[in-house]
């Protein structure tokens, strides 16, 4: 089949690698000159499997109301009158249940769970090297009231059988050597051990080449204007260059998706939530984490990754824009050197990106009501966690087999 992946961040070049090994001929479109520059480019490199969680969750909206007026605010709210935003977030407020929770965590570990097989299976075929380690995430409680709050996450851990560690202050220096320098300030952690790290974009650019020699085309520099639509059935794509033909079409534009299918009566609930990172580079090892600590506090990640520390986080609500403001960097900056000071914060490179989020955290993968037009979107804040499993499902969906995992519920049909 001519398949067209819409999209060359991590979900569209992990797609297109899986549709070309199920042996379909593939031209992936983007309108970046090359792979993963937009959401995909500095994000905090976290393959956090276990470490897999919906924002909303019970209490979170009380939580927000605090978080909005913290200093070094971990979301930031900017209202606007648009429709779209509006309806995300009552979505999303309407996800913010025990049972919605527990129902919405459990879907995204199966995912998480497939996507770290599929990743290392990926890993084994290609060779890629992209900074990757494979020592886990240390979420770091600063209170006891964080330690008590995990409670929930241990108990969700525990009946999916993801492996943790409840650890005290020791257990996080034993994790992480550097953070014996602020004891203090330590009051417990939760280790997720099967959690990797990795630089997405290196790993998205390595891929792309090794999709290219499966023959995978790529037509970057392609601003997509609409999908061309008749009887029901999708016949191919309209670019600033021209028309293409297609069997099938993968939507994968992240934050961008619903604006290509709501003229199509599919009403995706996918909104940009923002989120930054500082790409720093290491001058001391000895106070520089070796893996990902989630620091609780300012849910803000530190990555090692390579020679390099990246310290992402943060969610701002203000729709399609990617401006960076100052007091977003001081944030960051507050967090890694509170922690580890072993970077040199003055040669930090500041990024931003639009997370694709769901109100219900997990993505949008599968088929819709237009025949042949395919979602593989929507991954949020886990989409470099999330991509290769969501990658072999799809390619899976497409070619009429029947995926390794339950796929029904990751559908959009779940919003009907
Ligand atoms: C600060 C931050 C930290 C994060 N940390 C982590 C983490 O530690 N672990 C993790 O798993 N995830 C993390 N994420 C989330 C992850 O980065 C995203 O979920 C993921 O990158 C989404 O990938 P994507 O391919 O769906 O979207 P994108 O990477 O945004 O790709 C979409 C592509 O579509 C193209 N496009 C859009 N519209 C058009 C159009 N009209 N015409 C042509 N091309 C178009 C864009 O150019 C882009 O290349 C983080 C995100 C942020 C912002």
């Amino acid at each position: 089949m001519k398949v067209i992946v819409l999209g060359a961040g991590i979900v569209g070049i992990t797609s297109a690698y899986q549709l070309a090994k199920a042996g379909h001929e593939v031209t992936v479109v983007d309108r970046q000159p090359g792979p993963a520059l937009e959401t995909s480019f500095a994000n905090a490199g976290e393959v956090s499997f276990g470490y897999c969680s919906p924002w909303a969750g019970p209490g979170i909206p009380m939580k927000a109301l605090k978080w909005l007026f913290m200093e070094h605010a971990p979301l930031i709210l900017r209202p606007k009158i648009d429709a779209a935003m509006i309806s995300w977030m009552l979505k999303m407020l309407s996800n913010c249940t025990s049972k919605r929770y527990a129902i919405n965590k459990s879907r995204m570990l199966r995912l998480a769970d497939y996507s770290r097989i599929s990743l290392a299976a990926m890993r084994e075929e290609t060779g890629i090297a992209y900074d990757e380690r494979m020592q886990g995430t240390l979420q770091l409680f600063r209170t006891e009231a964080q330690l008590d709050a995990s409670a929930k996450d241990v108990k969700a851990l525990a009946s999916d059988g993801i492996p943790y560690e409840v650890l005290d202050p020791d257990g996080c220096i034993r994790v992480e050597p550097a953070l014996k320098h602020v004891r203090e300030k330590i009051v417990g952690g939760l280790l997720t051990p099967k959690d990797e790290t990795g630089d997405c974009f290196k790993f998205s650019s390595a891929l792309a080449a090794k999709a290219a020699e499966l023959r995978v085309r790529f037509n970057y520099g392609s601003i997509i204007r609409g999908l061309d639509v008749d009887g029901g059935r999708v016949r191919g794509v309209i670019t600033a260059h021209g028309q293409l033909k297609a069997d099938a079409v993968v939507v994968a534009l992240g934050s961008f998706s619903p604006l290509l299918v709501r003229p199509h009566s599919i009403h995706l609930p996918v909104y940009p939530v923002k989120g930054y990172s500082l790409t720093i580079p290491i001058i001391d090892e000895a106070r520089a984490p070796v893996s990902t600590v989630m620091d609780e506090t300012f849910k803000i990640a530190i990555t090692r990754l390579g020679d390099r520390i990246r310290v992402g986080g943060m969610a701002e609500i203000s729709g399609y824009t990617n401006d960076l403001g100052e007091p977003r960097r001081l944030t960051l900056q507050h967090s890694v050197t509170d922690l580890f000071p072993g970077g040199d914060v003055s040669k930090a490179s500041f990024w931003s990106g639009l997370r694709p989020m769901t109100p219900d955290g997990t993505p949008v993968i599968g088929a819709t009501k237009v025949a042949g037009l395919y979602l593989n979107t929507g991954h949020g804040t886990l989409g470099w966690t999330m991509s290769s499993g969501s990658a072999r499902v799809i390619a899976d969906l497409v070619s009429g087999r029947k995926p390794d995992i339950d796929a029904a519920d990751l559908a959009i049909a779940r919003y009907a």
